[in-house]
């Protein structure tokens, strides 16, 4: 099982995701009908209607599509690109509606799609914006094929003379009318409000990290009082301190310092998310480097019986890189795969050139890591809880992956459930400092 922070969906109307999966759903539609028009041209299916103008517009849909979706690379503001879609698509049915057979067919409910389409892209104005103007297209079409002015397309050989049966239309359209309106309004309802409570929780989200920043922030005065005078104890009496005592002393300092660590890695990743984190860009010796960290994690190591092997490209280069957060990526790294693997075993740390960056791997040979689990194991508080395995934070890779990302890295980890786990991550190699990130 995995404990993780589910992210927020989005907050406002208007957003570029909902209208991308507009066009996608757009694209998906007109290819249903590109091959029901394909099929009635070839007479494979039993409907009458005129091929051309059917393709014609299939490839105006897939044209809206494709310009919707071109459009949103290069950042045109969303809003009016909403309008023009989904007024589009509205456009494209009605012609439609006229072309499968007008008032015989299920095809009027594709209008349904499009006021749903617009609850969640504009809120209930938008929904009942797409609705009127369905409806209104809709009662152009009757009253054109009602006046002949428009031939009705005979389908399935069920036609009527259409002049004949002005009431049957009236309630023909009243028949759309009525499901358009009340799905704008369902539809319209629901996600305004679906939108609302996203915002209340984007809200109460940001309050509650900024007060739990707060208090980190707060603890970290005290606590390093503490740790000063654990030390002050430790240098006017540790010598002549009982074992016993000496022992406690010691406890207390590594306790402190796991605390001080941590709290510390919380302050970093909330800067991080912030965006208010800059690297300490400085040429950085990359073997001596590894060399110390691993030298600092093969303590812990060898209390389990364990050994940690190095592999560096002989003459690495040296690089322009924040020197400390590198130091502590590695020595997340190497912590993870001394606390996760048996005793016993061997880690290997390898360091080598991959055209102009520098690649990482930290190799173990634990437990591994379920495939569902490797992505996620790099968010924040998550953790793949097994019996056998030693409870932590769940902060450690969220913390390596942002750390890497804002050098210009990336991480990722490839393991097999039983075999072992290998995280690596590649940096740029940089002869000088970024010019500005
Ligand atoms: P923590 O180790 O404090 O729980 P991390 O963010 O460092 O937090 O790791 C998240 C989870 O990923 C761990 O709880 C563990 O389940 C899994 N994990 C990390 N490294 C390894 C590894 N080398 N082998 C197996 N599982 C690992």
């Amino acid at each position: 099982m995995l404990k993780r922070t589910d992210p927020l969906g989005q907050g406002e109307f208007g957003s570029r995701q909902d209208l991308r999966n507009t066009l996608l759903a757009g694209g998906i539609l007109t290819s249903g009908l590109g091959a029901m028009s394909i099929a009635s041209a070839q007479q494979l299916i039993a409907l009458q209607v005129p091929p051309r103008a059917t393709l014609l517009i299939t490839l105006f849909s897939f044209l809206i599509t494709f310009v919707g979706l071109l459009a949103l690379r290069w950042s045109v503001p969303v809003r009016p690109l909403i309008y023009v879609t989904l007024i589009s698509y509205t456009a494209i049915i009605t012609a439609l509606v006229h072309l499968t057979g007008g008032p015989m067919t299920p095809v009027p409910a594709l209008y349904l799609v499009v006021v749903v389409a617009a609850s969640f892209l504009l809120g209930i104005q938008g929904a009942y914006l797409i609705a009127g103007l369905s409806l209104i297209g809709y009662a152009v079409i009757l009253y054109l094929e009602y006046r002949g002015i428009l031939t009705m397309v005979p389908i399935w050989e069920l036609t009527f003379a259409p002049e004949e049966r002005g009431p049957l239309l009236v309630v023909n359209w009243l028949t759309l009318a009525l499901p358009t309106l009340t799905t704008a309004f369902l539809a319209g309802t629901l996600a305004e409000r679906w939108k609302r409570t996203n915002r209340h929780l984007r809200e109460s989200e940001r309050l509650r990290a900024g007060l739990t920043n707060m208090l980190i922030h707060d603890l970290r005065n005290p606590l390093s009082a503490l740790m000063g005078a654990l030390e002050l104890l430790e240098m006017s009496g540790g010598e002549t301190m009982p074992d016993e005592q000496a022992e406690l002393l010691r406890y207390a300092q590594e306790s402190g310092e796991r605390l001080l660590q941590l709290i510390n890695t919380m302050l970093d990743l909330a800067r991080m998310e912030a965006g208010r984190f800059e690297p300490t860009w400085e040429p950085v010796e990359v073997a001596p480097l590894v060399e110390e960290v691993a030298e600092e994690a093969s303590l812990s190591a060898t209390l389990e019986e364990q050994h940690i092997e190095l592999r560096l490209e002989p003459s690495l280069p040296s690089t322009y890189c924040d020197g400390q957060l590198l130091r502590r990526v590695l020595g997340n790294l190497l912590a993870n795969a001394v606390k996760y693997s048996p005793p016993g075993g061997t880690i290997r740390v390898q360091v080598m050139r991959q055209g102009d960056q520098l690649r990482f791997d930290v190799i173990d040979h634990g437990p591994g890591i379920p495939a569902a689990y490797r992505e996620l194991i790099f968010d924040k508080f998550s953790q793949v809880r097994r019996s056998d395995m030693r409870r932590g934070t769940g902060l450690g890779l969220a913390f390596c992956k942002m750390a890497v990302e804002a050098v210009g890295g990336r991480i990722w980890v490839e393991s097999e459930e039983g075999q072992g786990s290998t995280f690596s991550f590649l940096i740029p190699l940089r002869s000088a400092p970024p010019t500005q990130s």
